[in-house]
């Protein structure tokens, strides 16, 4: 139960601050998600090439922003065709070390959105998913998991390894029917700015009614915009209008949204 007298902290499970987009005013950013009542950001890496700077930038970041950073490393699809399987040996050198403030592995996943895929590029997504999967068994991490038009072939993947620490599915979208089967390999569902569009009702429908041990907030930032500020770039501090969203959606207070998901957060990521 939310203590009324707590002071709210929420956790952005999913911010992609380290792009350039914030290389302008990422202080000031930070500032405004604290004001925001944002405690924790969980940023993920997208390719190879940002992983060493990122476990930089989370322990500087945490050091000198009032929010508290941590990371995960891995090989996004939209970044598919600067991988390589090699990334995967570099990736396991790197959790070896059990680097501070890395948590998860990812962002990985499935995106089958283009229909103009080639065969071979379906292929070498699959392969480079199935390699984080199979490294998040070994590290015994979680995984932060991008699906699109894939939750099927996601799916096929997780229940022939089930990975033990199971992780998020970020951005959720999918059916309800899917994400019961997450839920059934221990995943939880990541909700945020999508779920502030009326139109997006299955989505809604979802985030009101799935238990809220299954849930997390993200934000997406720099992208997802929220839904009245469309063309704008998002920014972490936003995830607490998607905390209000959900409390709305779900009947309940802001702080018991908020104390749910930020617990959910800490304990998947064991922090
Ligand atoms: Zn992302």
């Amino acid at each position: 139960m939310a203590k009324e007298n707590h002071p709210l902290s929420l956790f952005d499970s999913h911010c992609h601050l380290n792009f350039s987009d914030f290389d302008n005013d990422r202080l000031t950013v930070l500032t405004r998600a604290k004001q925001a009542a944002v405690g924790r950001i969980c940023i993920p890496a997208t390719q190879q090439v940002e992983w060493l700077s990122l476990i930089n930038a989370s322990e500087l970041w945490s050091q000198v922003s009032p929010v508290s950073i941590v990371a995960a490393l891995g090989l996004h699809p939209w970044f598919i065709a600067g991988h390589n399987p090699g990334h995967l040996k570099v990736l396991d050198k790197l959790l070896q070390q059990r680097p501070a403030r890395v948590v998860a592995i990812g962002e990985t996943g499935l995106d089958f959105f283009d229909r103009n895929m080639t065969p071979e590029t379906r292929a070498k997504q699959l392969a480079l998913f199935t390699g984080q999967v199979e490294l998040a068994c070994l590290h015994q991490m979680p995984l932060i998991i991008h699906g699109r038009k894939s939750h099927d072939d996601i799916l096929k993947v997780l229940r022939r390894y089930k990975p033990g620490r199971a992780g998020i599915i970020h951005g959720f979208s999918g059916s309800e029917q899917q994400a019961g089967e997450y839920l059934k390999l221990g995943f939880k569902l990541g909700f945020g700015g999508g779920i502030t569009y009326p139109r997006a009702s299955k989505t809604r429908h979802l985030a009101a009614t799935m238990p809220i041990d299954s849930i997390v907030l993200e934000t997406d930032a720099p992208d997802m915009p929220l839904n009245g500020y469309q063309g704008q770039r998002n920014e972490p501090g936003r995830v607490k209008l998607v905390a209000e969203c959900l409390a709305k959606l779900r009947g309940v207070s802001l702080p018991e949204v908020a104390e749910a998901t930020s617990h959910n957060c800490r304990t998947l990521f064991r922090i």
